[in-house]
Formats: structure tokens, C-alpha cells, sequence
């Protein structure tokens, strides 16, 4: 309605329009040269809006054909990425099915109809890879280590997964780091840079890749291992027993560090704090290795005295261990009621293995000295410890390996702070340790 109302107003403005030039008699003269040629001005108004519908014409013509063409190209380009994603999918089918080559012949067909893009890249050293072609699929790689973001960390694993396969475990670290600057929590390489730290010995830069464990976690016992390897190359002994004092924090039940911070503080003078820090490390981790320090008196201590001062202590702190050295203490200082008094407690307290018998048959042989009933009692003794349990020992809950002392790291396996007291129980499957890297 409003259009019609419009066109009629034109139209109308129009009509006023030529009326009122037809009534006056003008004219529009053009000269050329000496031709002059006068036209009347209705008629030049005509040619002049003939003329503006004819190039409205034309570029109405030229916008159409434009259009056109532009639909055209994107029709094309639209079965170029159809048939580029077609590709893709073929060469990740026939990755999955094993097929290198027939990967890699669509791989270049994809990448031929979609350009450089981080998924063609990958694909394309993937399929490399699948096919033998080591350099061309470092090369894609590479390429895509060049871009932002994920797809750079893409390019770095498989870089690191080249250089595994080819034995290079450094090469794949430094990849892994890489990587990491790209995606900081990437669990693959992590557990690379955290395998070469660890080889390397870089003991501060294992623990920047561990993360934050709560006490008394597997975790943190990984930790701790990490900590009293630093102090055992830590220069600086205030700073070593730091590390010390940390790793018995965050792992209470692990006695190699009660035992590092208690040597530590002994080697520096600090007997008082070293003993208290024994009676907490047996409080908290009753091991032999701790009871084998409260044997160590001071300088001149009796035996008869380090007898008294080891009989408090196990009083004191409980358990089967420090009993046990409680009456390897009297045994040592002749006291034979005492000495059989604390190897029935060690037994009450479920220490029943070689170590309770050797200790009976040597308490017999002490008492009776040279006597029959010496050598008869010490013998039934001798015979009961061939035939009892062995102590406990080191064993490491990765791999099942045996070890008489406590390492940071199974020599067996490699794996970090594995190594458990007694009856080692399976541990959980050790996210950072060096894992195989799952290819496509
Ligand atoms: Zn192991």
C-alpha cells in the first residue's frame, strides 16, 4: 500500500515535472567543434534517463554474474573440503586398520585438498610413520610442532614417539618439554622429562614434575624418595636436612628418612634433637634401621648404660623392632633375665622370624657358657632359626624385585620410591612413570 502510495507520488512529480518543462520552451545546446546541434530539453531529459537505466542495467548485469561466479567457487570449494574430509577419514581408517600405505595415499589426498592444516599434518606423519617414511614424518611433524596451541604439543609427541622408536630417549625428553610449554599438564610428557630428570640425576627438576602429594600417599612417598636423593647431594647440610625433614613429613611411615634426619642431626652435634627425632621416626616407622640407630650411643656409653637407655626407649615407643634391639642391648651387656625378658616381648609383638632364634641361641650360649645345657639349648635354637622365616626386606611394589637396603629407586625397574617394607603390596599403576606412548 505504502509503495503504490509512493510510486503514484513519483509518478505524479513526474507528470508536474514534464508539464512544466514542456510549457517553457528550453533547449541544451552541445557543441563539437564546429557542429552545434541544439536539442530541446524534454528530449534531453528522456536521454538522460534512458541512459541511467541503461547503467543500472549493466550493473545490475555484472553484480548478477559476480554472484554467480562467487556461488560457483564456493560450490567448489565446499566438494573440496567434502571430499578432503573424505580423504581423512580413509587415512585415519586404514591408520586404525594398520595400513600404512594406503594411510598415507589418502593422507597426501587430504592435505592436497586442504592445505597445511594441523589435522593433515598430523595425519600425514602418522601415516608416514605407519608406512617406514621416518623423515617424512618427521618432517609433517615438525610442521606442526610450528603452529600454536595443542596442535604444536601434537607435534612434539610425535616427534618424542619417533625418537623412542629409534632408541633416543633424550631426544623424546627434550620433545616432551617442548611440548609442555604448549600444554603444561600433557601426562605423556610429563613422564618423559620426569624419566630423563630422574636419569640425569636432576633430582629438583623430578620433583617440579611430580605433583602435589598428600602425606602418606604413594605419591608422596615418591616424593619423598626425590627429597632425600637431593639431600644426599645437597652440599649445604642445614639445606640437606630440610629436604630431610620434609620427606619424613610427607611420608611418616617411611623409616630412611626418620633415619636421614636422625644422622643428620648427629653428625651436626645436635644430639638432643637427633633422639627426639629417633623416638618420633620409631613412633612412627618401627624398622630395624631405626633401632639399629638407637643401639648407637654416645661416645663412652657402657653397656651396661646403652643396655638401661635402649630398655627405655623400647619401653617407651612399643613394638616388636625395639624390643628386639632391646635385648640385643642386654645380650651385649650380659644381662640374660632382661635379654630373654624383651625376645618374648619381640615375639608377643609378632617378630617371630631368624632373627628372634639367632638371638635366643646366642642369649643360651651366653648364659651357659661352655656348659652342656649351653650347647644343647643353643643348638635347638640354631635348628628353629634355619627353619623360621626370614625378616622382612625391601621389596619393591612396581616390579616384585628383593633389595637387602633401601634405595630412592628400584635397581631393578627404575621405578621412583617404590620400595616398600615387609609384604610389598601391589602398588597403583604409576602415572609418571616413563609409559609407552599409545600411537595412532
Ligand atoms: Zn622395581
Amino acid at each position: 500500500m505504502r509503495r503504490a502510495l509512493f510510486i503514484l507520488i513519483v509518478l505524479g512529480l513526474v507528470t508536474a515535472g514534464t508539464l512544466w518543462v514542456a510549457a517553457r520552451p528550453a533547449s541544451v545546446t552541445v557543441a563539437a567543434g564546429d557542429v552545434v546541434i541544439e536539442i530541446p530539453l524534454w528530449l534531453s531529459a528522456l536521454a538522460f534517463a534512458v541512459s541511467l537505466f541503461v547503467v543500472g542495467l549493466i550493473v545490475r548485469l555484472y553484480a548478477g554474474i559476480r554472484s554467480q561466479l562467487g556461488r560457483r567457487r564456493l560450490k567448489r570449494a565446499l566438494r573440496r573440503r567434502d571430499e578432503g574430509d573424505e580423504a581423512l577419514v580413509s587415512a585415519f581408517a586404514a591408520l586404525a586398520a594398520g595400513d600404512g600405505a594406503v594411510a598415507l595415499k589418502h593422507g597426501e589426498k587430504a592435505r592436497r585438498l586442504l592445505g597445511d592444516t594441523p589435522l593433515t599434518l598430523m595425519l600425514a606423519g602418522y601415516a608416514a610413520r605407519a608406512a617406514g617414511r621416518v623423515e617424512a614424518a618427521e618432517t609433517a611433524f615438525r610442521l606442526l610442532a610450528e603452529q600454536e596451541g595443542a596442535a604444536a604439543a601434537l607435534g612434539h609427541r610425535g616427534l618424542a614417539q619417533l625418537a623412542v622408536e629409534r632408541g633416543n630417549r633424550a631426544v623424546a625428553a627434550d620433545a616432551a618439554r617442548a611440548a609442555l610449554v604448549h600444554q603444561p599438564n600433557a601426562a605423556w610428557a610429563k613422564s618423559f622429562a620426569f624419566e630423563d630428570s630422574v636419569r640425569r640425576r636432576d633430582w629438583h627438576a623430578a620433583l617440579k614434575l611430580l605433583p602435589l602429594a598428600e602425606s602418606g600417599t604413594d605419591e608422596a612417598i615418591r616424593r619423598a624418595a626425590l627429597l632425600l636423593a637431593a639431600a644426599a647431594e645437597e652440599g649445604d647440610p642445614r639445606a640437606a636436612l630440610r629436604l630431610e625433614q620434609q620427606a619424613a613429613a610427607l611420608a611418616p611411615a617411611l623409616a630412611p628418612a626418620h633415619a636421614a634426619v636422625v644422622r643428620r642431626l648427629r653428625a651436626g652435634g645436635h644430639a638432643r634433637t637427633a633422639e627426639r627425632a629417633l623416638r618420633e621416626g620409631l613412633a612412627k616407622a618401627p624398622h630395624p634401621m631405626l633401632a639399629a640407630l638407637a643401639l648407637e650411643g654416645p661416645v663412652g656409653e657402657s653397656k651396661a648404660e646403652r643396655a638401661k637407655r635402649v630398655a627405655a626407649l623400647a619401653s617407651e615407643v612399643g613394638g616388636g623392632e625395639m624390643a628386639l634391639a632391646a635385648a640385643q642391648a642386654a645380650l651385649e651387656a650380659e644381662d640374660w633375665a632382661e635379654a630373654r625378658r624383651w625376645t618374648e616381648r619381640a615375639r608377643a609383638a609378632g617378630v617371630v622370624d631368624r632373627r628372634l632364634h639367632a638371638l635366643l641361641a646366642k642369649i643360651a650360649e651366653g648364659e651357659f657358657a661352655g656348659s652342656e645345657r649351653a650347647h644343647a639349648e643353643a643348638e635347638a635354637h640354631w635348628r628353629d632359626a634355619a627353619s623360621a622365616r626370614e625378616p622382612p626386606e625391601w621389596t619393591c611394589a612396581n616390579c616384585g624385585a628383593s633389595h637387602t637396603e633401601w634405595s630412592h629407586i628400584c635397581s631393578s625397574c627404575g621405578a621412583v620410591g617404590s620400595l616398600r617394607w615387609g609384604e610389598a603390596r601391589a602398588m597403583p599403576p604409576q602415572s609418571l612413570l616413563p609409559a609407552p606412548l599409545p600411537g595412532l
